[in-house]
């Protein structure tokens, strides 16, 4: 058995999925994640076992809205989906919407295997007649680790190129969504244009993908476009770095290990030989968020990372505060951060004086 399985004990290995991947990008520099994504944990069960459970995924509701919402643009071949693409034709970006007959869906046959949907979707997009792919599944290696990931649809452009389409329930307000739905979608979008890639090549795919959500506050659909060329660098590099985790992983102690099925303080101690980089936005991006946070408790990595960046060298808030006051004395490399400290606690006592 390899060092990355035996890490995970004999639970079956958690598969990524487009969602998992695209949380890759949340936090790059954490050293814990990277072992743990690469060892295949459930992370979910994990933090769950050591007594901090978080709560993640979309409500009842929301779902319930997002499925209805993509039934009724899927309806009578996407006929619907087909007019809002056409519609989005007056952007010059998406100009070159070809949208003739063909519409393919291989979703339609239920008791298909992954492993045969896959060569349907190689066969589909090979032979080139595509004016919009329906349930295509493609495939990505992520630690060795073969994923399968599915696009809502893939359509195609004027000329070779071709296009990931996203059906998402968050709505689009006076022009205007909310970010972080938007840069995660954009993220994950960004994975299937990866997929495609590496099934095509660079020239036979776009960077940009289509997004399409309910206008305003109704289920009328709206088609907006995006450029994830950024995505896609931050994806190639954290997954070129998930692949060179194995090293990483062979120099870990002997005793570390995931098991859940392992006592608790020996989950904690494993957790605890593994580097972890806490951010605030760990809390929407990993399963883990509730231990690391309350593991980072006084530190000022727990405050986000301008504050991180702004007081390098500082690693606690009482270290912080001490400095701020002058009862500790700066190190060489703390010099910059405690002048700093220093005049802002000086501007603050003199606000409250006043
Ligand atoms: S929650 Fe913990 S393990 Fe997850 S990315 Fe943040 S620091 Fe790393």
């Amino acid at each position: 058995m390899s060092r990355v399985d035996q890490l995970r004990g004999p639970a079956p290995r958690k598969r990524h999925n487009a969602r998992t991947i695209a949380a890759l990008t949340g936090n790059p520099g954490c050293t814990r994640r990277a072992v743990l994504d690469a060892a295949g944990v459930d992370k979910p069960k994990l933090a769950e076992t050591i007594g901090f459970p978080g709560s993640f995924g979309q409500s009842r509701f929301a779902l319930a809205r997002g499925n209805a919402f993509e039934a009724m643009l899927k309806a009578d071949d996407c006929a619907l989906l087909r007019s809002v693409l056409a519609e989005a034709g007056s952007t010059p970006v998406s100009d070159s919407f070809v949208f003739g007959g063909s519409y393919e869906d291989l979703g339609e046959d239920s008791d298909d295997t992954l492993d045969a949907r896959h060569a349907r979707t190689r066969e589909a997009l090979a032979a080139g007649d595509i004016g919009l792919l329906d349930h295509p599944l493609l495939t990505l290696s992520v630690a060795g680790q073969t994923v399968y990931l599915e696009p809502d649809l893939i359509a195609a452009q004027r000329g070779d190129m071709l296009q990931v389409v996203e059906i998402k329930s968050f709505a689009i307000v006076d022009g205007q969504a909310d970010s972080a739905a938007v840069s995660s979608a954009a993220v994950q979008a960004a994975v299937y244009v990866l997929a495609l890639r590496r099934l095509l090549g660079d020239d036979r795919v776009s960077h940009e993908v289509v997004l399409v959500c309910p206008e305003n506050f109704s289920l009328q659909p709206v088609a907006v476009v995006l450029d994830v060329r950024k995505q896609l660098s931050t994806l190639r590099r954290q997954l070129s770095r998930l692949a060179s985790v194995s090293s990483l992983i062979d120099a870990l102690p002997p005793g570390v290990t995931f098991d859940v099925a392992q006592p608790v303080p020996a989950l904690l101690a494993s957790l605890a030989a593994v580097d972890a980089r806490y951010a605030p936005e760990c809390l929407s991006a990993c399963e883990l968020s509730v231990y690391c946070r309350h593991e980072a408790t006084g530190s000022t990595a727990a405050l986000g990372r301008p504050v991180r960046d702004a007081l390098g060298g500082v690693a606690t808030v009482d270290e912080a505060l001490g400095l701020a006051a002058g009862t500790v004395l700066p190190t060489p490399e703390q010099t910059e951060a405690a002048a700093l400290l220093a005049a802002a606690a000086r501007l603050r006592n003199e606000a409250l004086s006043r």
